[in-house]
């Protein structure tokens, strides 16, 4: 019997699973695992130019792997124009989404900050399209881990781009309209994105869409404090020896060891750390390998 609680590690594939990238996914297996509910797959191929060859197929191995196993198909955003052009359809419809024709060399004197167009209609060229985000937004939500949460949008993110000039998707859009067509209830991810969520929301409030429950993971940093970084590949974990990177991600989750007498295969390890798994132990501090 499932909980109603859905949740899901959404992957963009830039390079190999890392230890940042395990962290998230065990985080969120966890905390769907703990809820009784279930846990999604989504692999955000929306940045071609991003991607690298054959990373989604060798994520997803190395995801089985470590025994963290999707309950539904995994979905691949490449497949999911129609949804996405729908919702951005609707919000240009409705006036709340707008084309821009406007540069970051235009913008970069407001700091790359977009209150109003600083350049013509050029019909010459396709424009980005943009949610138009009113004066005076404050977007406040309550992150599980971090607590609570406030950013001023429109000074501090502005009018943000939902499809870029050269034809993608910008992940803002995606992401939200994807959460929302999967049910998510609870999204569980790394806190590089933890400023992201303002914009999702304001998004979901724009298309009538729920809102789910956030928590921000710590991010997996160097000893200068700098995020790893996924393109290069940093700290590739090795799905042929699952146990060990999955006790770092532990770790890193701010948990305390438990008893492993007999275990040898990360399926019987996930099954104990469901277990002793306690989100509220799970630092609002970045971590290190
Ligand atoms: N695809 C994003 C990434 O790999 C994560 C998106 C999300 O979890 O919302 O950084």
């Amino acid at each position: 019997m499932s909980s109603g609680y859905r949740g899901r590690f959404a992957p963009s594939p830039t390079g190999d699973l890392h230890a940042g990238s395990l962290l998230a996914a065990l985080g969120s297996w966890l905390y769907a695992r703990r809820a009784g509910g279930r846990w999604l797959v989504r692999v955000e191929d929306v940045d071609t130019p991003r991607e690298l060859a054959g990373a989604a197929d060798r994520q997803l191995a190395a995801l089985h792997a470590f025994g963290l196993r999707a309950d539904e198909a995994v979905v691949r955003q490449s497949e999911r124009d129609a949804l996405y052009r729908d919702a951005l359809e609707d919000l240009v419809d409705r006036g709340q989404a707008f084309p821009c024709w406007c540069s970051r060399a235009d913008l970069a004197p407001a700091g790359g900050i977009h209150r109003a167009c600083v350049r013509a209609p050029d019909p010459s060229r396709p424009p980005a399209i943009r949610l138009r985000v009113a004066d005076g937004t404050r977007l406040r939500f309550v992150d599980d881990v971090r607590g609570p949460q406030v950013q001023e949008v429109d000074v501090e993110v502005g009018d943000f781009v939902l499809f870029r000039a050269d034809g993608l998707w910008a992940y803002q859009l995606a992401v939200v309209v994807d959460d929302a067509a999967q049910g998510v209830t609870h999204v569980v991810r790394g806190a590089d994105l933890l400023d992201s969520t303002p914009r999702q929301i304001l998004l979901q409030h724009a298309l009538g869409l729920p809102t789910p429950g956030y928590a921000h993971l710590p991010l997996v940093v160097d000893e200068a404090g700098r995020k790893l970084s996924k393109s290069l590949a940093a700290m590739p974990v090795d799905p042929a020896d699952p146990l060990p990177a999955l006790r770092r991600a532990w770790a890193a989750l701010g948990q305390s060891p438990f008893d492993e007498p007999g275990v040898q295969y990360s399926c019987e390890w996930l099954e104990r750390a469901v277990a002793a798994f306690d989100p509220s132990k799970i630092p609002a501090i970045d971590a290190q390998p």
